[in-house]
């Protein structure tokens, strides 16, 4: 099987509005544009389906992770690159989902986009950061909700100081050096 069969799950973890889904949608795009198979797991639909009636509990959290993994394992093992841009706040959510990649001799690989909660807030694309301003929402991840930034992660991007090109490219030069392109 060439480069081009090759699968890995990428999940790109960080806080609400820090890019996530942005540089996921662009690499899919590099990437189906070179003819591989891509797939974007998209948080708000996997719990509009997959995880329907879970909540943003710590548990419920984890649960929705798990899943989410356990998709993404599925189809990286079959030769898809899975792009997750999923919050994915707690590490020993990540982590038991790399051992499962791991068990399966499957490719995972974390990237943290690291932008400042200062940055986020104002980003605000889903107006999230002023609904829990305004005491209307409680729970949102990197506020008033624990976020556990990865210690080691395969690469992460300070989006404030990049175009989304920029760092859908640095991206592109991840998976490059780890041998996926
Ligand atoms: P998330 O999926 O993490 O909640 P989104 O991708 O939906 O965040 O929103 C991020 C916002 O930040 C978008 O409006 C995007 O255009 C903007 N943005 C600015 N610079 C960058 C960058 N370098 N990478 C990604 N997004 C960026």
């Amino acid at each position: 099987m060439g480069v081009t069969g090759t699968g890995a799950t990428v999940w790109l973890t960080g806080l609400p509005s820090a890019g996530k889904t942005t540089i996921a949608q662009a690499l899919a795009g590099r990437l189906r544009g070179d003819g591989h198979r891509v797939e974007v797991l998209d948080g708000d639909e996997i719990r509009e389906f997959l995880s329907a009636g879970l909540g943003f509990g710590r548990e419920d959290r984890h649960t929705n992770v798990q899943r989410i993994g356990f998709v993404a394992e599925l189809l990286a093992s079959n030769g898809v690159k899975v792009l997750v841009p999923v919050i994915a706040p707690y590490a020993d959510s990540r982590e038991a989902v790399r051992k499962r990649h791991e068990a399966r001799g499957t490719t995972y690989l974390e990237v943290h986009v690291a932008t400042p909660v200062e940055v986020c807030s104002v980003r605000d694309v889903k107006g999230l950061y002023a609904k829990q301003a305004a005491g209307e929402i409680s729970g949102l991840t990197g506020v008033d909700d624990p976020y556990e930034a990865p210690e080691l992660p395969d690469l992460r991007i300070e989006t404030q100081d990049h175009t989304v090109e920029d760092s859908a490219a640095l991206l592109t030069a991840l998976l490059v050096e780890r041998g996926l392109l």
